[in-house]
């Protein structure tokens, strides 16, 4: 092995790197997340020291050229093999990703630092809510001198850098993805009473492996890619053990732990400004404007309005409660809602795709009722617009009319789509309260396996 001759030849200088991968899959195969466990399979062999789990990172999820979830990967490790282990790690990417059939514009970048530069830190904060040039990422790599390598447009150097800049300090979930071979096809074999079971048993620390509303199974997908199932949690070798109640009917090939901001809404934390561009995403408080209105297809809309402008919001049927709720929304009520903006159509304008609603306060409305006698106290009927109301046992007339506050149907509170609808980095009802807020210790235990 390199690594046992080079420590023959005396002490080892080890030096930070952060290996940052984006954009190797299409929608016809392999996983970007599936290409970082071969990386990690080769830097082992290179006895690189694993300074964390390997991240999984998600972009801005309203950005149209992604292949599925707007996934990007970052390994943190030690290493005295520098160069050599870019030259594999590029060779690798060059075999495996999809860009030999012209489906995928690979990016791979090094950074040499035991600190992450500012630079890269805000970029990445900027990628999980707005649209980044290549070009600006370009000139960070020229500045900082960064290693980096690209096939295609190289549109995957965006990724690859942001994912080095975003080292998950604060809020963070984990995922336990397991592989089936590559040459595998055909629909996953889990048995479904394990899923629940497992569900069940897990349920204070997975999230999202089922959409009990929809009955459907979230831990895997029908694509032609090699994942047979991912688990999303709170601790890493709790889903271990999840995993391990899980009946399987074909081979597991691999599986890996990684840290992620998944499940955290990072994406939604900023302002948005009701003329922001399309593509960008966050939140925006202000007053509904004018009562929803259910169209074709049973999607809501409605527009919301605050000090900086109108914005017209759209919450789609395949929401299920969450497009509910918003149908019962009325002028007047104040609102928080986070989500992208989508793009000015010919049918429409531009629009926010609703990803969460939360009712901050409900206005009131009135309704008319018939007035009660003030001779003998029944109920008055009407006698026209022009008389108002009489009394049919005094005979009393009356011109006043009287009102009474309505119920309302809708109630305050934070309203979700439903599992299935949801973003893989939106951040489920149950998540809410229990955000971690301190960073975690290295990766322990078996976060890597080859079967
Ligand atoms: P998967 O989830 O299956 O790994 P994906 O959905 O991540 O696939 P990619 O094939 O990686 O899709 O394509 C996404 C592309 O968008 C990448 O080239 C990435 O660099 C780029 N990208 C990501 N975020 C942004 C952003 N904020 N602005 C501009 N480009 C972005």
């Amino acid at each position: 092995m390199l690594w046992k001759l080079k420590q023959l030849q005396g002490p080892r200088t080890m030096e930070t790197v952060h290996l940052g991968l984006d954009d190797t899959d299409s929608s016809e195969g392999m996983c970007t997340t599936y290409l970082a466990t071969l990386i990690v399979e080769r830097l082992l062999d290179y006895n690189c020291e694993f300074l964390d789990y390997p991240n999984l990172i998600r972009l801005n999820p309203n950005i149209p050229w992604k292949t599925r979830g707007n996934a990007a990967i970052c390994l943190r490790f030690r290493t005295d093999l520098v160069d050599a282990v870019f030259d594999e790690c590029r060779d690798i990417v060059s075999m495996y990703s999809e860009s030999k059939r012209g489906k995928a514009d690979p990016g791979l970048v090094l950074l040499k630092s035991h600190k992450i530069p500012g630079d890269f830190r805000r970029l990445s904060e900027r990628a999980l809510h707005t649209v980044i040039s290549r070009s600006e990422v370009v000139k960070i790599l020229k500045q900082y001198n960064v290693r980096h390598y690209q096939e295609g447009s190289g549109r995957g150097l965006i990724g690859a850098l942001s994912a080095i800049g975003n080292s998950l300090d604060k809020d963070h979930t984990y995922e336990l993805i397991a592989y089936r071979p590559l040459k595998a096809n055909g629909p996953r074999k889990i048995d479904l009473h394990s899923i629940f079971h497992m569900d069940e048993a897990t349920k204070s620390h997975t999230f999202n492996n089922l959409d009990p509303e929809e009955g459907r199974i979230l831990i895997s997908s029908h694509g032609p890619d090699p994942v047979l199932f991912g688990i999303r949690g709170e601790d890493p070798h709790l889903l271990k053990e999840a995993a391990s109640m899980l009946r399987l009917g074909e081979p597991k090939e691999r599986m890996m732990i990684f840290r992620s901001n998944q499940g955290t809404g990072e994406h939604l934390r900023e302002e948005l400004d009701p003329q922001a561009p399309a593509y960008n995403s966050g939140k925006i408080r202000g007053m509904v404007s004018e009562n929803p209105m259910t169209g074709r297809g049973g999607h809501v809309f409605f527009s919301l309005e605050n000090s900086k402008g109108a914005l017209n919001c759209a919450v789609y049927e395949p929401t299920g409660s969450m497009k509910k709720k918003a149908a019962l929304l009325q002028q007047g009520d104040s609102i928080e809602v986070g989500g992208g903006i989508r793009k000015k159509g010919n049918k429409h304008g531009k629009i926010l795709n609703v990803e969460y609603l939360k009712v901050l306060a409900l206005s009131k409305s009135f309704i008319q009722r018939n007035p009660l006698c003030s001779n003998c106290g029944k109920k008055m009927t009407s006698d026209g617009y022009v008389n108002g109301f009489k009394c049919g046992s005094c005979k009393t007339r009356s011109r006043r009319v009287q009102f009474r506050v309505s119920r309302r149907m809708l109630k305050r509170g934070l309203y979700l789509p439903h599992p299935s609808a949801q973003r893989h980095l939106s951040k489920p009802l149950q998540r809410h309260g229990r955000e971690k807020d301190r960073e975690p210790a290295r990766p322990s235990g078996m976060w890597f396996e080859i079967f």
